[in-house]
């Protein structure tokens, strides 16, 4: 059932027993799996079935450090959430990015990859994906890793009909939670803002945050504000080790075979460093996406020409009318240290419609990050140039340490981290079952779970980890 608002749900005399906030991808995961279970659930949506600007004006924020999106853009705020613009690619995070590592300072989480591999099938069901192979060595230090392109499912295109079918399943549009009220035991309602008013609270047994990975935070430092620490009553982390996947233009390669490694619809491979390499260097994880342009003939020789001259490529290439670019380009997207500096923080002198503060991101990307960037491209080509397989030239920003680029891409729109997974509750907000530590009935879905980022887009693995949760409350609620 979907309904346009909290008040037509009143009226329809549904009992949910467990209420979930946010119809992204991770609520409308746990969702389908508590309905398979024949829990009745409530999933409760902020925004409508379409994109309003009105909507969007709620996810304004600021940022303070590094330059980032404006927070508005960054995501979306209607039924299917960000889904509605993601661009596909998928990725389960690494068995290593789990592991902790000892020259990363809080890294490692407290489950395995091995406690997600079993959700693999339900999720590229889900994401409509083929199966996954398996990474393949380079040589003893780079892997040569696969992403696949999802078809980007939309989740609200994609199981509105369902959702609307379900006997179990309730969604209630234009309702938005403004705060979470809690005894340091139990949240014991959720406080409504519906179709641009107040609209009094609901009382289930549990609830389930899903409302993203900078939205999260923002709720819940707001809820445990108001009920003086009811709903978080361990926060010493919550807001804390934010991350992104910062992403750049790294260089370009000549490649000696342009067919030594198969490349997918849109030519692109990628490579990702060993453990042991991590290791040796003492860097993070790393992605390099390598795109190819398959330019023929005389056109070929003009854009190798353009990876080593291209000031000379440049005038070549304008006397034949042409614009040629070196046909192997790098971009790089890779890990960032979780740093409780990274932080959410409520404003102090801005609110939304509704009352809320909004959200101060404060953000910045560290000397390890610059390390791993410049490491990463040098292993890349030496390991490209030891097996005869082509010569890398890195940007020379990247070379001469000068400052990051203002107009490539930045970062991937991956909000990771602000309420991340652990056994220690200095460091984290929520345990290895996603519940909020002290809390009975409070548990949190997505990224902002991610004790660490890894170098791989995130819903692959927000998916796996809300299938996880939902069979998880299936039967903790059954019982
Ligand atoms: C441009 C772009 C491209 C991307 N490309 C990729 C990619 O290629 N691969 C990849 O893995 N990831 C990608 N992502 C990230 C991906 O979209 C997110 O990881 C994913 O959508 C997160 O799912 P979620 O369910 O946790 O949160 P969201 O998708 O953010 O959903 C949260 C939902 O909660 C609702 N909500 C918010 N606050 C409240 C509240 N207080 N009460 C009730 N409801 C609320 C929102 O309206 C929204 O529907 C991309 C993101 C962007 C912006």
């Amino acid at each position: 059932m979907i309904f346009d608002g909290y008040e037509a749900f009143r009226a329809a005399d549904f009992a949910p027993k467990a209420c979930i906030l946010g119809s992204g991808p991770a609520g409308t995961t746990i969702a389908r799996k508590l309905s398979a279970a024949g829990i009745p659930v409530v999933v409760l949506e902020a925004g409508s079935r379409e994109f309003s600007n009105d909507s969007q004006d709620f996810y304004r924020g600021i940022t303070v450090g590094d330059p980032y999106f404006g927070l508005d853009v960054a995501r979306l705020r209607f039924m299917g959430g960000s889904s509605n613009h993601w661009a596909g690619w998928c990725r389960v995070l690494d068995g290593l990015d789990f592991a902790p590592k000892a020259w990363v300072p809080d890294s490692g989480w407290p489950i395995g990859r091995a406690d997600i591999e079993p959700f693999l099938p339900d999720v590229r069901d889900i994401l409509d994906l083929p199966a996954f192979r398996p990474d393949v060595p380079v040589s003893d230090e780079m892997r040569w890793v696969q992403l696949i392109k999802s078809p980007a499912v939309r989740f609200a295109d994609k199981f509105a009909d369902e959702l609307d079918r379900s006997r179990n399943i309730a969604v209630v549009l234009d309702t938005y939670v403004t705060e979470l009220a809690g005894d340091g035991k139990r949240v014991t309602g959720a406080r409504l803002w519906s179709n641009g008013r107040d609209a009094g609270s609901l009382a289930v047994d549990y609830f389930i945050v899903c409302t993203g990975g900078l939205e999260n935070s923002r709720l819940l430092l707001w809820s445990n504000e108001r009920t003086n620490g009811g709903v978080v009553p361990n926060a010493a982390a919550l807001g804390r080790y934010w991350m992104e996947h910062p992403t750049f233009e790294g260089g370009n390669a000549i490649l000696a075979d342009y067919g030594a490694f198969e490349v997918d619809a849109v030519n692109e491979a990628f490579f990702s460093p060993t453990l042991s390499a991590m290791e040796r260097l003492r860097i993070l994880n790393f992605g390099i996406r390598l795109v190819e342009t398959p330019y023929p003939g005389v056109k070929r020789i003009i854009a190798d020409l353009a990876c080593v001259a291209p000031d000379m490529a440049e005038w070549t290439s304008s006397q034949l009318s042409q614009n040629l670019r070196c046909a192997a380009q790098l971009h790089v997207a890779w890990e960032q240290a979780p740093l409780a500096s990274n932080r959410i923080e409520l404003s102090r002198t801005d609110v939304d419609h509704a009352g809320v503060p909004r959200i101060e991101l404060h953000w910045r990307k560290s000397e390890l990050e610059r390390r791993t960037l410049l490491e990463g491209l040098r292993l890349f080509g030496a390991t490209l140039a030891r097996k005869n397989l082509g010569r890398v030239r890195i940007a020379d920003w990247i070379l001469s340490g000068a400052d990051y680029p203002t107009n490539q891409e930045t970062a991937g729109n991956h909000h990771m981290g602000g309420t991340r997974m652990g056994t220690d509750v200095t460091t984290s907000v929520v345990d290895a079952d996603c519940k909020v530590h002290g809390m009975d009935n409070l548990y949190v879905g997505g990224s902002s779970v991610f004790c660490t980022s890894g170098q791989a887009n995130p819903t692959t693995t927000i998916t796996a980890l809300a299938c996880r949760l939902g069979e998880h409350l299936g039967k903790v609620i059954a019982n």
